[in-house]
């Protein structure tokens, strides 16, 4: 069984919250209940009523009053966080699959858009399969849906309506923070503006080695990606003087850095000739031979003959 570690930091600080808060307000009302029946229980006959203790320990009826109160607030407050958590661990346990499993799943997800007020289906009750280890082509024509799965299969947007797992875990049960964590740690995307996946200013050696830093990986496939993508003539250079082709494969390059599980790349041939299309198809076959399971969405029919499994999508619906 694989597992995507995530810090229970966060869950300790809600439950301290979730106990806390209840506990000092079931105290405040045992406390007032307590001098409220104190001062019934004992007549002040004291002219000077100021210099008398407080009701609640000059009587045991004080006491007994505001703790009867009190009580059944704590336990019902302690009860309640435990009830939760267990809750919160089962969820968590029921959505882990076995790492020789499909890596993602999609069951019956749709995405609308509202557009000033019309509904936009983006992508109209998918069912889908990502095996482990494969190169998944996600074809279809322009507007078909292909980036809004993209984007789901990658932590980035959430469907409608509909079931997605992901390396084990069901993405609509997470917290904002756990799919953060989960798109860091199993998900590396290639977006189609090489300008959202790079520091433009910064040179794409450096980029390089920030994405595979980001993933704790070491810098020792970065030399070999460089030769597969055949982008060593420029890589060195600032981002921003390098073309919209050399900077998609260098964005490539750094959604492959790091041997991240699942590789996203939407459109990596989009604006390539033939023969630099051909080297980023070889880096995504490769990317799988070693391990990871890539998906792309692509018109381009040389990565669609490429892939191992092909996804047809038409205006939202899957066609094959
Ligand atoms: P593809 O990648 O296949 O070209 P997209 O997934 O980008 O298709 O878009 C599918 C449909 O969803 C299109 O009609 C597009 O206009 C619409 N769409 C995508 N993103 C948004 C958005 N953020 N807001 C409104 N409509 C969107
Ligand atoms: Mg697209």
């Amino acid at each position: 069984m694989r597992r995507t570690g995530f810090s229970t930091r966060s869950l300790w600080v809600a439950s301290l919250v979730e106990i806390g808060v209840p506990l000092l307000i079931g105290t405040t009302i045992g406390v007032l209940t307590s001098l409220l029946a104190g001062s019934l229980a004992v007549p002040r006959l004291d002219p000077m009523p100021s210099l008398q203790p407080p009701a609640i320990f000059s009587t045991p009826w004080g006491t007994i009053a505001g703790i009867a109160v009190a009580l059944p607030l704590w336990t019902a407050s302690i009860a309640g966080v435990i009830a939760r958590s267990t809750a919160r661990s089962t969820r968590w346990r029921c959505c882990t699959v076995n790492s020789d499993g499909p890596i993602a799943y999609c069951h019956h997800i749709s995405r609308t858009f509202i557009v000033r007020g019309d509904d936009v289906s983006a992508l109209d009750d998918i069912d889908l399969v990502v095996e482990r280890g494969r190169l998944t082509a996600i074809a279809g024509p322009s507007g078909s849906g292909k980036s809004t799965l993209l984007s789901i299969l990658g932590c980035l947007d959430r469907p409608t309506t509909g079931r997605v797992v992901l390396a084990g875990h069901e993405l609509t049960v997470l917290s904002r923070r756990q799919r953060r964590t989960l798109r860091r740690t199993t998900v590396a995307t290639m977006l189609p503006q090489p300008a959202h996946n790079l520091l433009l200013a910064r040179s794409g050696t450096h980029n390089l080695t920030l994405a595979a830093r980001q993933r704790h990986a070491g810098v020792d496939g970065i030399a070999e990606l460089i030769e597969t993508l055949d982008i060593g003539a420029f890589v060195g250079r600032p981002c921003n003087t390098m073309s919209g082709g050399e900077q998609q494969r260098v964005a490539l390059a750094c959604a492959l850095a790091g041997s991240t599980p699942l590789v996203l790349a939407d459109e990596p041939t989009g604006s390539l000739d033939a023969t630099s299309a051909a080297h980023v198809i070889a880096a995504l076959v490769r990317a799988t031979e070693a391990g990871a399971t890539v998906v792309t969405a692509s018109h381009d029919p040389a990565v669609i003959q490429s892939a191992s499994a092909v996804v047809r999508l038409d205006h939202g619906r899957r066609v094959s």
